[in-house]
């Protein structure tokens, strides 16, 4: 079988749009956002309402910067909001002949898929991933319920790939199409794209025809990442999606954090009122998805990320999502920045210390928050060393000044906290 030979990191899916200058980002975004609300409006009663609560009408919302008038919808508030106005929850513009498609999540949460054919925006993720026209796909996202499967497959159509909708599991049967039909791309989680590569080693025949792959749905360590490349010779890189929303960010040949499709208004938002913040502060994802069957507008994820403004050499000139960090339900905030549990043990990564274990401490003098690191060490490290090294990493990587405690091993209980929140507000 004739080897695939095309450059997978150069060039765009839109140039234009994914190019363009921050001027016009914003332009572009206004109008559709004001557009989008207009019509959300007129169609969908379950938005109408939302507005209504907030004191907004019809032209209230401008553009982006408007959309932080209407209070955050919380995903998990979908589905009572869909049982009292079923099937969704008066967020669907279209009649049920229009709809092609009905997803569910759990919940259930139900998702409407109408007339519009398109990967919502996954082509765009993909093609910045390295997959092109004439590439023989597995796609080994579930088929059933979800929509990823689904939408993944519409975004490979567009790019002028072949799918071999695969499925989930079946690991022999995965290899054996690599073989039987040369495929060159993957889609699925990067745990089973290890599965297939190893089971396909012991099953004999060499290395598998896979040269790119998009994985997503679980973390990506950077060293999965390098084994799959140099071992492999396969590049990966990943999308991050939900059900409800889409695919909202990719990762270029850079793979340095995952740029914002143009098509979505992702705000970094203080979790409990909802107010934007600005770049580079942790805070939950709030987004606005210009999907005009079902217009999630503020839709609050309950998931927590940085986003990065700075320029990429990829010529891509989104801002970066840096990665999941966790659960918005789980922060403390603490001098007006929010902590999460694991930016704990990121921040003893970060300082390249091997601590046995760590725990932020927050506690109140006067009318300020302190907030405390404590490590233990192992007996004879060098704990001034490590101390330095620990208050740099959590500027870093919680953006605060901290007191670092170094402790002895044994000091920190089993089961302890991670943030260990012990202001009183009385
Ligand atoms: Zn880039």
């Amino acid at each position: 079988m004739a080897v695939m030979s095309v450059d997978r990191r150069a060039g765009y899916w839109d140039r234009e749009k994914e190019t363009m200058s921050e001027v016009a980002r914003r332009r572009y975004q206004d109008a559709w956002v004001r557009a989008l609300v207009r019509h959300a409006w007129d169609k969908a009663p379950g938005v109408r309402r939302r507005m209504e609560a907030a004191g907004l009408g019809p032209g209230a919302i401008r553009g982006v910067e408007d959309l932080a008038r209407l209070p955050v919808m919380k995903k998990h508030n979908l589905p009572d909001l869909q049982k009292a106005d079923p099937p969704f929850g008066g967020f669907c513009t279209v009649p049920m002949d229009k709809i092609r498609r009905i997803f569910v999540s759990p919940g259930p949460i139900l998702e409407p898929l109408g007339p519009e054919f398109g990967g919502f925006h996954a082509e765009t993720g993909m093609y910045a991933g390295g997959f092109r026209r004439g590439d023989i796909v597995l796609n080994t996202y579930a088929y059933h319920l979800t929509p990823a499967a689904h939408l993944i497959d519409e975004a490979l159509a567009l790019i002028g790939c072949t799918v071999v909708p695969t499925g989930v599991g079946n690991t022999d049967t995965q290899v054996l199409m690599a073989r039987t039909l040369g495929a060159t791309g993957y889609v699925g989680t990067p745990s089973f794209l290890m599965t297939i590569l190893k089971r396909a080693a012991e099953m004999g025949g060499g290395r598998l025809p896979i040269q790119v792959a998009q994985v997503g749905a679980e973390p990506f360590p950077e060293s999965m990442r390098r084994t799959f490349q140099e071992e492999y010779g396969i590049i990966a890189r990943q999308g991050f999606g939900t059900a409800d929303l889409g695919m909202i960010a990719y990762e270029c040949g850079e793979a340095r954090g995952m740029h914002l499709v143009e098509d979505v208004v992702l705000q970094v938002c203080d979790p409990q009122s909802g107010e934007p913040l600005a770049d580079g502060q942790l805070g939950e994802m709030v987004a606005t998805v210009r999907h005009e069957t079902y217009p999630m507008i503020r839709f609050g994820t309950g998931d927590l990320t940085v986003v990065d403004g700075s320029p990429c050499p990829c010529g891509r000139t989104s801002a970066r999502m840096l990665g999941w960090r966790g659960r918005a339900d789980e922060v403390t905030k603490v001098r007006g920045m929010f902590i999460h549990p694991r930016q704990v043990d990121e921040t003893v990564a970060r300082a390249g210390i091997t601590a046995s274990r760590a725990q932020a401490v927050v506690t109140r003098a006067g009318h300020e928050d302190e907030l405390t690191l404590r490590v233990e060490l192992p007996a004879g490290a060098d704990t001034a060393a490590a101390t330095a090294a620990l208050a740099g990493a959590t500027r870093d990587v919680m953006k605060l000044r901290v007191r670092v405690e170094v402790v002895p091993a044994g000091a920190i209980p089993e089961g302890a906290k991670k943030v260990d929140d012990q202001r009183k507000w009385d």
